[in-house]
């Protein structure tokens, strides 16, 4: 009982690190996972030479990488 109890506690803290089913579902169509709107209107900027950092309308930051075409969350160090 109390292992189960503490397994649980685990899972949801490991929950809350990974980003949800539907916020994976915008991002991969190019959307900001706070307010739906397309990415590719947003404001960019060169970040390094691999990558745009991409500030979204609603104050969103995710990281775009023009190699794979795709988005992804900003890390905290990388605002
Ligand atoms: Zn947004």
């Amino acid at each position: 009982m109390r292992q189960q109890l503490c397994y649980n506690g685990i899972s949801k803290k490991m929950f809350k690190n990974v980003i949800s089913p539907i916020q994976a579902w915008l991002l991969s169509q190019g959307r900001c996972v706070g307010c739906g709107k397309e990415l590719k209107i947003a404001k960019k900027e060169k970040k390094d030479n691999l990558t745009e950092k991409v500030t979204c309308s609603c104050g969103r930051i995710f990281i775009y990488d023009p190699k794979t075409k795709k988005y992804r969350r900003a890390l905290l160090e990388e605002v």
